[in-house]
């Protein structure tokens, strides 16, 4: 059969879906690039706002209404809205086929064979959350890949449903992932990101994730540089970046990592939530705004010129206009190079959708517009001193926008626009003096 998967959310989502495409495939089904030609669709959802799991319902409502036409079409949903309204769904959406949750992703294609083999009308839910469901198998490679490190989250933050739907934190044995990595790297790819809901948490619970205790005097003794460095040691790896990051793991010998580790790329993810004690400690993110600040400064001090991006939440309740402002001054002492943000969306069942969702919807929408503009005059900024510099950049190939010049990542995550030349191939890491620069984009010419 063929099959499509749409994917919401987040990067760990994105790779959720590759490791089920591979599975499918595995078991002699087709990818195809639009949902109109598949047999099998599948929806990958986010729970994290209220809107992204609205736009998913929106979704799985139209593809089911297309089996009318189309009796034999497979419909499924999978991820973190899966599992968070377990049998709901189908109260939602009954002409759904299956609703399988975060950890049991591996189970589709038995699912999908038993539907085809005339198990119709049998509706499939498998939403066990105590496996370690990890995503295994990646797709025909391209230069970049997303491998899981870590499962999971156990921090509990006030706000968020991702403890509930991912289940708790199950750090990769490292031989695991670096066997995973040595194959992406045979295949063409050149840059990993590590991914973990809070990455830099890697190893730090029970399970030993290496098979001894790091030797006396060697140079990374905690176990997330420690992975670093013998992911690096892969050969054709040449850029390693992992997300996201949590102050607590801001730690010297992740800061010596970045230093000192050739292939780590100098930018972190480093969510703030907000620059207001007092909301900080509501959401339980475990640190002040000055605490954050230092483990910033921290990095700094090693890096200089590691870009930092972060989330932000607006409107939180009882975010004040002086909290806002706090989280406005943070902004400014940060000086981060790109901020997303969010306006607070109550998520059913965590302990902030208990208290009073008390600041008004245009009140968040302006908050959000104001840190908008805010980060657009720190990214000009931030930009402008790139001008005249060099930075390293992977050749992507012919950027989107205009054919004739070429894109690529610096090591700061910056998308870079430049001259191509000849003799650089795609995976080629080039040399690019920046001439020009926007708040998103950097220009400039390979040098020689
Ligand atoms: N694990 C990551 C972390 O904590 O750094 C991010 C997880 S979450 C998928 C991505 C972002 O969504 C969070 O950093 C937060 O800003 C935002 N978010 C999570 N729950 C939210 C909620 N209930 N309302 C609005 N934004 C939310
Ligand atoms: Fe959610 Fe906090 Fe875990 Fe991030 S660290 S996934 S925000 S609970």
């Amino acid at each position: 059969m063929t099959f499509y998967i749409h994917t919401y959310g987040c990067q760990m989502n994105v790779r959720d879906s590759e490791a089920v495409a591979a599975s499918l495939v595995a078991a002699g089904h087709t990818q195809v690039p639009a949902e109109d030609a598949a047999d099998i669709v599948i929806v990958n959802t986010c729970s994290v706002r209220e809107k992204a799991e609205e736009k998913a319902l929106g979704k799985l409502g139209l593809l089911c209404a297309s089996k009318r036409e189309r009796p034999r079409r497979i419909i499924g949903v999978m991820g973190c809205m899966a599992q968070r309204m377990g049998q709901f769904v189908f109260e939602r959406v009954p002409t759904l086929d299956f609703a399988v949750g975060c950890r049991a992703a591996r189970l589709i294609p038995c699912v999908v064979a038993d539907i085809e083999a005339g198990g119709g009308g049998r509706r499939w839910l498998t939403t066990d959350i105590s496996d370690h469901d990890v995503p295994q198998g990646h797709l025909e490679s391209d230069l970049a890949a997303f491998v899981t490190v870590l499962l999971g989250c156990n921090r509990r933050c006030s706000y968020c449903i991702v403890p509930a739907a991912r289940g708790p934190e199950y750090s990769r044995p490292a031989k695991e992932i670096v066997d995973e990595v040595a194959c992406l790297a045979e295949r063409g790819v050149r840059e990993v990101t590590l991914l973990g809901q809070s990455v830099l948490n890697y190893g730090r619970q029970r399970e030993p994730v290496f098979d001894a205790p790091a030797p006396v005097g060697v140079a990374f003794t905690e176990p997330f540089p420690r992975l670093l460095e013998v992911v690096a040691k892969v050969p054709g790896i040449s850029r390693i970046r992992f997300t996201s990051g949590h102050p607590s793991g801001c730690t010297e010998e992740l800061a010596r990592a970045f230093r000192d580790i050739p292939q780590v790329c100098p930018h972190l993810h480093l969510p703030v939530q907000s620059g207001s004690d007092r909301i900080l400690k509501s959401m339980r993110r475990g640190y002040t705004a000055e605490q954050y600040l230092a483990a910033v400064e921290r990095l700094r001090s090693f890096v200089p010129d590691i870009a930092i991006t972060t989330d932000i939440i607006v409107g939180y309740p009882g975010e004040t206009e002086a909290d806002f402002e706090a989280t406005r001054e943070l902004m400014r002492r940060a000086r981060f190079d790109n901020s997303f943000i969010f306006k607070f969306s109550p998520r059913p069942g965590t302990p902030a959708a208990q208290m009073s969702d008390d600041v008004s919807a245009e009140e968040k929408d302006r908050r959000n517009k104001v840190l908008l503009a805010d980060q657009d005059d720190i990214g000009v900024a931030n930009n402008a001193l790139w001008i005249g510099r060099e930075v390293e950049v992977l050749a992507e190939g012919p950027s989107l926008r205009n054919a004739e010049r070429w894109s690529g990542r610096c090591g700061q995550n910056k998308i870079v626009i430049f001259d191509p030349e000849q003799g650089v191939g795609r995976g080629d890491l080039v040399k690019v003096k920046i001439v020009r620069a926007n708040p998103q984009t950097l220009f400039g010419s390979i040098i020689v």
